[in-house]
């Protein structure tokens, strides 16, 4: 069924559902057009239930859409060993994405799928599932990886360079704090010469998290 533009997730997402009823029901969301682009699927969090700490990307890449799971492509790869190096089990982490389809297009070499940026009314749209994840969660701390988790968490006012690495207050009532940094992809993005430093920053945000869990 066509979806033109799309009404936004609530109606898609089932009310006091838990976690593992979300996960399925999301399979049948058309609260954007993102659900019309062939070939993808939504893709849900995935975590212990009692994660104190969540990880909040932009969307799901190639990688993450072909295998149904998040942060399993080469971000998710430094992201695994930026975890370790701030002291964070990736195994007691809930680790999702603001919007949960992957946005591309197929123009690239060899048909390879490129992605495209999220724009905001996919994130508006979306945010209905990741804010029954995280009520559902209710974790201590939430990171936010980039601009796109920050404009769905924090809103059109959110800058990740001049919010990251602080501890910020969650939405009034969540009990969480935020800590946002850089999104592990635009690490793998950085010219090689300040990759390094990049990437070492992207560690002490990190670990900024890691102390509200101690
Ligand atoms: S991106 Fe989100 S709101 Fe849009 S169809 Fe997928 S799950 Fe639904």
């Amino acid at each position: 069924m066509a979806n033109p533009g799309g009404t936004g997730a609530a109606a898609f997402v089932p009310a006091g559902a838990a976690l593992p009823d979300l996960a399925t029901a999301i399979a049948g969301c058309r609260g954007c057009d993102l659900a019309d682009l062939d070939g993808t699927r939504a893709v849900f969090g995935e975590g212990p239930a009692g994660a104190r700490l969540a990880l909040v990307g932009e969307q799901p890449g190639d990688v993450e859409d072909r295998r149904g799971r998040p942060f399993v492509g080469p971000a998710g790869k430094l992201l695994d060993r930026g975890l370790v190096e701030a002291g964070i089990e990736r195994d007691q982490v809930w680790v999702t994405n603001a919007v949960k389809h992957f946005r591309f297009r197929s123009d690239g070499p060899g048909s390879r799928r490129i992605h495209v940026t999220p724009d905001a009314r996919h994130v508006t749209a979306c945010r209905p599932w990741l804010a029954a994840e995280l009520n559902r969660i209710r974790p201590a701390v939430v990171v936010i990886l980039g601009a796109t988790a920050g404009q769905s968490l924090v809103g059109p006012s959110f800058r990740v360079t001049r919010m990251r690495g602080r501890l910020l207050d969650g939405p009034p009532g969540s009990g969480a704090r935020l800590v946002a940094t850089l999104h592990p992809s635009a690490i793998l993005r950085t010219p090689p010469d300040a990759r390094d430093e990049a990437y070492a920053g992207f560690v002490r945000d990190l670990a900024v998290a890691a102390s509200v869990l101690i």
